[in-house]
């Protein structure tokens, strides 16, 4: 009986988590046994140059000596307490004190649950219902959350997951992505009941789709006139595309951010975090309830404070990783071009995408023109030749610190001969 047999007898799908399951690519799942700068190893060994890097907060690559040796001395004292510590108060103090629009946070264990808690915040804080999000954002599993990317012009409050009822969607509005006008449309039919926007300012879970330049700037402003909040889901951008994140990189403000994986050196860890009479609302002070048992974990802290301070003190990393995201993408441009391949490249700072059309990529409907038949058998080849990305098309590469430019020249290979063999 094979792992993944063993799995399936235990686990539904045999993975805790659907991606996993590598059906997007119609594979079987490889099992992992370690990860080190920017390898992973399977359980029979085999070598893999790591593209997705625990889905993006391993941006120092898997492994990192001094997280891992903080994170052994932090083990030595207990792996969790159910109380206040230091750790968290340190942290706390070290986003609100380096990122601006940051004047509290709270820490939670998921992206999930950070969206999900912040929603709920700017709910009870504005005292309006709606939530609009865009086709193709994804926003963690919430129930709210769950409403089917890219399904028309506005889909209003159709559940997208079975289990979820229409009534935990009737208040959420997806609309397409860098669209203004049609938001400023929903805003009008919706007058002042819109409690917030919320929005992955890159988008990485449609495949990486970049907002245009008048987009996030026109958010704000109607966010403004209609007085709501506009919260930023920095899962994904947050201390990757700058140290602060999309709202520094595009210098535009939101009221409230969500982290996730990437404050926790890829341990659960989950946060949101603005202004202060924002989140004075939060329980204990004020009436929008919130809480967890294991959040602001002593382990997790560690590690994350750890990867964040070493992040701050060496801002040569963000060049290091951009320059070795331009390299890898701008050559992928200059294969494609060459090979006359069908395909696009989106990217942004170290995060990108390619897509099977030659079709720009804007939004949600656009990105579902990439052909994910092709996608499927060019990760295969991929992955045969020893390279990891993610096993579906609408996902980001991720580059860490430690992908240089001898495995990046690999890299480019292996692609150019990967999708060769698919044609
Ligand atoms: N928000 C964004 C932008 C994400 O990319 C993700 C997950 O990748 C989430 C929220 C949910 O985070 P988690 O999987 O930690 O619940």
């Amino acid at each position: 009986m094979s792992i993944f047999d063993t799995a399936n007898k235990y686990i539904p799908g045999g993975v805790n988590s659907p991606v996993r399951a590598f059906k997007a690519v119609d594979l079987e799942p490889i099992f992992i046994e370690k990860a080190n700068k920017s390898y992973l190893y399977d359980i029979n060994g085999k070598e893999y140059i790591d593209y997705v890097c625990s889905w993006g907060p391993l941006i120092l690559g898997h492994n990192n000596e001094e997280i891992k040796q903080n994170v052994i001395k932090a083990c030595e004292n207990g792996l969790s307490y159910g109380t206040a510590t230091k750790l968290e108060v340190d942290m706390a103090q070290f986003i609100c004190e380096n990122i601006t629009h940051i004047e509290k946070i709270r820490m939670v264990n998921s992206g999930t649950e950070a969206v999900m808690s912040a929603i709920r915040l700017a709910r009870g804080y504005t005292g309006k219902d709606k939530v609009v999000k865009f086709d193709g954002c994804y926003h963690g599993h919430s129930d709210s959350m769950l409403i089917q990317a890219g399904s028309g012009l506005m889909t209003e409050g159709i559940p997208d997951s079975s289990g979820v009822t229409k009534s935990c969607t009737m208040d959420t509005i997806s609309i397409p992505y860098n669209n203004l006008d049609i938001l400023e449309e929903v805003f009008k039919k919706h007058s002042y009941n819109i409690a917030c926007v919320i929005l992955e300012p890159v988008a990485a879970n449609m495949g990486v789709v970049l907002p245009n330049d008048a987009f996030l700037k026109g958010l704000r402003q109607l966010c403004d006139t209609y007085k709501s909040l506009l919260i930023f889901d920095e899962v994904i951008t947050g201390f990757r595309l700058s140290f602060g994140g999309a709202s520094e990189y595009f210098g535009i403000t939101p009221d409230l951010v969500t982290y996730g994986k990437i404050i926790g050196a890829g341990m659960p860890v989950g946060a949101y975090g603005g202004k202060k009479e924002i989140m004075d609302m939060v329980a204990p002070n004020g009436a929008v309830y919130q809480a967890g048992t294991l959040s602001g974990n002593p382990i997790a802290m560690t590690a994350g404070l750890t990867q964040l301070k070493i992040l701050k003190e060496n801002e040569s990393i963000y060049s290091n990783i951009n320059n070795m995201s331009k390299y890898l993408f701008e050559n992928l441009k200059y294969i494609i071009k060459r090979n006359n391949f069908d395909c696009t490249i989106n990217y942004i700072g170290s995060l990108g995408s390619i897509f099977f059309t030659r079709e720009k990529v804007f939004d949600y409907m656009s990105a579902k023109k990439s052909d994910t038949k092709k996608y499927a058998k060019y990760f295969k080849n991929m992955l045969d030749k020893g390279v990891y990305i993610a096993p579906a098309q609408f996902e980001a590469i991720f580059i860490s610190n430690e992908h240089n430019k001898e495995i990046i020249d690999k890299t480019l290979n292996i692609i150019e001969d990967s999708i060769k063999n698919i044609i």
